[in-house]
This record gives C-alpha cells, sequence and structure tokens, in this order.
C-alpha cells in the first residue's frame, strides 16, 4: 500500500490483545515495533489486565493493555503496518474472536469517523469492553468517545452498573 504522509500528526489509541503463546512478550515487541516505526511515537501506555475470554468457550484468559501513539500515517496505513506487526508476532486468523498470539486493533484515530469494508472508527465495540475502558482510563478518564460524547470513565462506570464484574487490577509491563 503507498503511504500517504500527514503534513501534522494525529492521535491513535491502539488495542492490544492476545491469549496464546507468550503475550506479554509478544505485546513488549509490539509496542516497541511500534515506538520505533519512523512515522509513530509511543506517548502512554495503559497497564496489563487479565481478563477472561469471550467468544467461543474453552480459551485461556486474555491479555488486554491500550497505548496511545502521534502518527503521520493514514488511518488505513496505521491498519495496515498493525497488520504486518500482529504477523511478525505470528497471528493466524481462524475464526472470529478465536484464541490469538496477538490483536492489534486502532480504537480511534483523533475524532475521525470512518465505515469501510476495512475499518471502522471509532471501533464498534470500544464502549462495550471493560479490558479496553479500563486501560483508557489508566492513561486518561476523560477521554471522549469521538461519537457516544461520553468519556471513558463513564463508558466504564456503564458497564459496572448494568452489573458486570470489575476486571482485577492492572500491572506495569
Ligand atoms: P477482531 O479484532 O474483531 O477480533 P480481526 O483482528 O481478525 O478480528 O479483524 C478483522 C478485520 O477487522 C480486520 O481485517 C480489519 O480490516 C477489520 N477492522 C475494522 N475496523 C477495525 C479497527 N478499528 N481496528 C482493527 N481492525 C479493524
Ligand atoms: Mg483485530
Amino acid at each position: 500500500m503507498p503511504t500517504h504522509k500527514k503534513t501534522a500528526p494525529s492521535h491513535a489509541w491502539i488495542a492490544f490483545g492476545g491469549n496464546q503463546g507468550d503475550v506479554r512478550n509478544a505485546f513488549k515487541s509490539a509496542r516497541k515495533n511500534i515506538a520505533e516505526h519512523p512515522d509513530c511515537k509511543l506517548l502512554h501506555s495503559s497497564l496489563l489486565y487479565q481478563t477472561p475470554p469471550l467468544g467461543p468457550a474453552g480459551q485461556a484468559d486474555y491479555l488486554n493493555a491500550v497505548v496511545a501513539i502521534s502518527t503521520y500515517l493514514e488511518p488505513l496505513n496505521l491498519l495496515a503496518i498493525l497488520q504486518d506487526i500482529e504477523r511478525i508476532h505470528g497471528r493466524i486468523r481462524h475464526e472470529h474472536w478465536g484464541p490469538r498470539t496477538l490483536d492489534l486493533d486502532i480504537l480511534a484515530y483523533d475524532d475521525l469517523h470512518l465505515q469501510s469494508h476495512t475499518l471502522t472508527l471509532p471501533h464498534s465495540q470500544l464502549h462495550l469492553r471493560q479490558f479496553v475502558l479500563k486501560p483508557l482510563c489508566d492513561m486518561n478518564p476523560q477521554w471522549l468517545h469521538p461519537s457516544i460524547k461520553k468519556n471513558a470513565s463513564e463508558l466504564l462506570q456503564s458497564l459496572l452498573d448494568s452489573g458486570e464484574e470489575p476486571l482485577e487490577s492492572g500491572s506495569p509491563w
């Protein structure tokens, strides 16, 4: 894919997930790949959370975290880079929500709204997932969802108010 470089950087929030192999090491290595990309700068990392699996039963627990970056990459170029990094870490796409070594999703890109075949921004599930909202709260509880117009802390509280068990506390990585 040709890289169209922007003249001013954007902010993007990237969700990390995985439940196969040495996930913590895969996360650290992928974060390094992102930080070392010439068009990306790592701004913040959330804590790391161990979370129960969604989707097919019998899977191992997941690890989840979020990082904030500034980037000169356009959203589709950023997605392509993240998919390259998934591949380097042995990601093979099998069943939907099935086990994976490394999943890198773009949660949001500035306050851009995009709905295409390959990329939905903000991420369609972001407001429904404690494992995304809690890490966002670690970095900035006031982080505003670009379309729902509620902040990460309010969105997390709605899930807890609906009776979800809170995540166990996170750890540095
Ligand atoms: P999931 O992340 O839903 O578990 P995959 O990682 O296999 O599943 O992604 C499936 C497809 O979702 C990707 O090929 C990508 O084109 C698309 N996609 C749509 N929106 C996003 C997003 N915001 N971040 C990452 N991938 C996305
Ligand atoms: Mg994904």
